[in-house]
């Protein structure tokens, strides 16, 4: 058996290695980008083999467009960097704050809205005991929300340290931890993950980031079975053109998320970042889809529609 670690180590990054894994023609890119093609094996393998529209393909690939500029479409649309008191630590939201705990990640989205994040400078660990006195200090922080890069990326000796410093601040009640390793590697819910979650006086939330139904395969299915007993699992999801922009697959999706045990929480309306325009699908497009989902779907399958507007004091339901 190859551990979580390792397969981060074995994740492609070479595209025609990828493209010869799925049987499909190479076709060479001439641009180069600071934010490479990384995705692990175990995803790859829940791709169609010769489709190159696959929907779980089409979000790691690095496409011709992403190179192209559109109006609109920048480096830190959510203006990230404003709302730091420590860097690393994230306080936008009334009672919740959120962490950049990593770098990096186990996939390179190529929609992800914090590709351009300056992360070196910027991640919590660093700033550790700062981060902790900030805490300590606002008696009106009751959420820690661990979130990156991936989270999860850290070790499960590390991020037991950090939650058991994170569960002696007495006002904080909740840990949520938002993630797409278990989705793109589910060999990272080990016992040892397990383990700290059943133990904490915090009560546990994980929110997954799984954007098609394909992504949730048995070995998937199996680790949210033992999560489960111990976190609330949510999903959140961003609407991706061609991926997961039609009334079917987004059904789809919330039916498999409830089948292994998770709800679907939001699903995002994608941040205006650089390089990820071929993805956008327009708000009144998203509305009709929403609206076909809800005559399809229980009320507790719907996910909310939201956006980040900077400034706001919460995510903006689309209406
Ligand atoms: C999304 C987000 C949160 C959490 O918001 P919820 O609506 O509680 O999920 C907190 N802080 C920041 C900076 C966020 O972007
Ligand atoms: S997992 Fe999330 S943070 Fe990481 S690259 Fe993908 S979208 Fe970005």
């Amino acid at each position: 058996m190859t551990t979580w670690q390792q397969q981060l180590q074995n994740a492609v990054t070479d595209r025609s290695e990828l493209y010869r894994l799925l049987s499909l023609s190479d076709t060479p890119l001439s641009e180069r980008t600071e934010f490479p093609l990384r995705v692990p094996r175990s995803f790859i393998a829940r791709m169609e083999c010769a489709n190159p529209r696959d929907p779980l393909l089409l979000q790691v690939l690095v496409q011709t467009e992403e190179f192209n500029t559109r109006l609109g479409f920048i480096k830190d649309p959510l203006k990230e960097m404003q709302s730091t008191p420590v860097p690393g630590l994230l306080h936008k939201y009334y009672g919740r704050v959120l962490l950049v705990l990593t770098g990096s990640c186990a996939v390179n989205c190529r929609y992800c809205f914090r590709r351009h994040f300056p992360y070196n400078a910027n991640t919590a660990i660093r700033h550790w005991p700062d981060i902790l006195a900030y805490l300590t200090r606002d008696l009106s922080i009751e959420e820690v929300i661990l979130s990156g890069g991936d989270p999860l990326l850290l070790d499960d000796d590390k991020l037991t340290l950090l939650i058991h410093d994170l569960e002696k601040i007495p006002h904080v009640k909740t840990l949520r931890i938002h993630t797409r390793l278990p989705i793109v590697i589910p060999d990272r819910i080990t016992p040892a993950l397990v383990r700290v979650l059943s133990e904490i006086r915090l009560r546990s939330v994980m929110v997954l980031h799984s954007n098609h139904a394909n992504e949730i395969g048995a070995d998937v299915a199996e680790a949210m079975l033992e999560l489960k007993k111990y976190a609330c699992l949510l999903n959140q999801s961003v609407l991706l053109k061609d991926v997961n922009d039609s009334v079917d697959t987004l059904v789809q999706l919330s039916k498999r998320l409830f089948e292994v045990g998770v709800l679907p929480y939001y699903v995002h309306q994608l941040d205006p970042v650089a390089g990820a325009h071929h993805f956008y699908v327009a708000p009144e497009v998203g509305l009709k889809l929403m609206k076909g989902v809800r005559e399809k779907l229980p009320g507790y399958l719907v996910p909310q529609y939201v956006q980040e507007i900077p400034g706001e004091l919460s995510k903006s339901v689309i209406i």
